[in-house]
């Protein structure tokens, strides 16, 4: 029966024209194994539906209890991830963006810890996402960014051109007040709107709707750059990238993974490249882990560079010695030798 749901609901449907595919999940509970009450079946049901969504939609499942306990630890997660902000549990780490050529720090991204009381740093490969579905992510967004701008007043007064990206998610976009927050807080510390760039994923211009559109047409209106985050493992419509005048395209780090023993992700890099450069766009390496990546990425004729390479993620303070010392070396430091305090 599930799948006979799934396929009606996968026939094309006929809209203005054009031919719309839409696709579902389906979870399946049954009384009694999995619960005796609606309430605990439909739970149930609804944490099956969700596991067919994490394994890549359009599927039913059936309900497994080994799910509970995740389910379980993840409810207790986002429930403490609440008070996790007035805690002061959460803190902004800054990750260096240097310059290929010379090694010069010029930026860096900005990127959320949570150091949890029991469990130590939280990966936010994890509570982010559970920010997005708990609607949290749109407060603990705004205080990030006002987090990074309050640094970044600081870093810019020793090094005047400094930047900082910060990670955004379509959440905030879609909530509408993303693009007002930005400039209460620019206009705040009085940083230009350069000095701020926002990092989203290709499915945000996928997610054609017009909240998103006017978001970032606000956005650009306070010269804040825009970045693609993770580039290449999405689905990019080129067009959207020039409509929304992106300037950078950071690679994903899955590409520059041990580039040098796959010729595959040398071909891709190098269109990418290409293809970055011949839109006038800036193109940012992450994930760069050794001196042999970062040549060859440098070759194929990227400019900015990021990875533990240089740095892992550090707090504030570490940045602030960094920078200093990038002020203090200036054209000394080169990109064979790692930053470090
Ligand atoms: P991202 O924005 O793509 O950030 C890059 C991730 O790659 C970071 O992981 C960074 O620590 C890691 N990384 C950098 N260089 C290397 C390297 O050389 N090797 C390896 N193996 N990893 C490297 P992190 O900090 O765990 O963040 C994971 C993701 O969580 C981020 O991916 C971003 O999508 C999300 N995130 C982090 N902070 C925020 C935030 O404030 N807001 C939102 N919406 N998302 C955030
Ligand atoms: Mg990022
Ligand atoms: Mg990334």
């Amino acid at each position: 029966m599930a799948q006979s749901l799934l396929d009606c609901v996968q026939a094309p449907i006929e809209l203005d024209g054009n031919k719309l595919v839409t696709t579902c999940s389906i979870g399946i509970a049954i009384a009694p194994e999995d619960g005796s009450t609606f309430e605990e079946l439909c739970q149930r049901a609804d944490i099956a539906m969700y596991k067919g969504k994490e394994k890549g939609k359009n599927e039913a499942n059936f309900f497994n209890p080994d799910w509970m306990q995740s389910h379980n630890q993840l409810l207790a997660l986002t429930s403490d991830l609440r008070v996790a902000l007035n805690k002061n549990q959460l803190e902004v780490y800054y990750q260096p963006k240097v310059l290929l050529h010379n090694g010069a720090l010029i930026g860096a991204e900005a990127l959320l810890r949570w150091n949890h009381p029991t469990m130590g740093f939280v990966s936010p490969e994890v509570f982010i996402p559970l920010a997005e579905k708990s609607g949290q992510i749109v407060e603990i967004g705004k205080w990030v960014i006002e987090q990074a701008c309050e640094n970044l007043l600081q870093w810019r007064k020793i090094n005047a051109s400094f930047t900082i990206a910060v990670n955004v998610s379509s959440i905030q976009f879609k909530r509408g007040d993303l693009s007002e927050h930005v400039k209460n807080i620019l206009k705040k510390y009085h940083l230009p709107g350069q000095s701020l760039e926002l990092e989203f994923t290709e499915s945000l211009l996928m997610d054609n709707t017009l909240e998103v559109a006017s978001e970032l047409q606000s956005i650009k209106k306070l010269n804040v750059s825009l970045a693609i985050d993770d580039f290449g493992t999405g689905y990019s419509n080129l067009g959207y990238l020039q409509n929304f005048e992106i300037q950078t395209l950071k690679m994903d780090r899955s590409f520059i993974h041990n580039i040098y023993e796959n010729k595959k992700n040398i071909a891709i890099v190098e269109a990418i490249i290409q293809m970055a450069h011949s839109l006038e766009m800036l193109v940012v390496a992450e994930g760069i882990e050794d001196e042999k990546t970062a040549k060859i990425i440098e070759k194929l004729g990227c400019t900015i560079g990021q990875g533990y390479f240089w740095q892992k993620p550090v707090p504030a303070d570490t940045l602030n010695s960094l920078i200093q010392l990038n002020k203090v070396n200036g054209q000394n430091l080169t990109f064979k030798e790692p930053i470090r305090v």
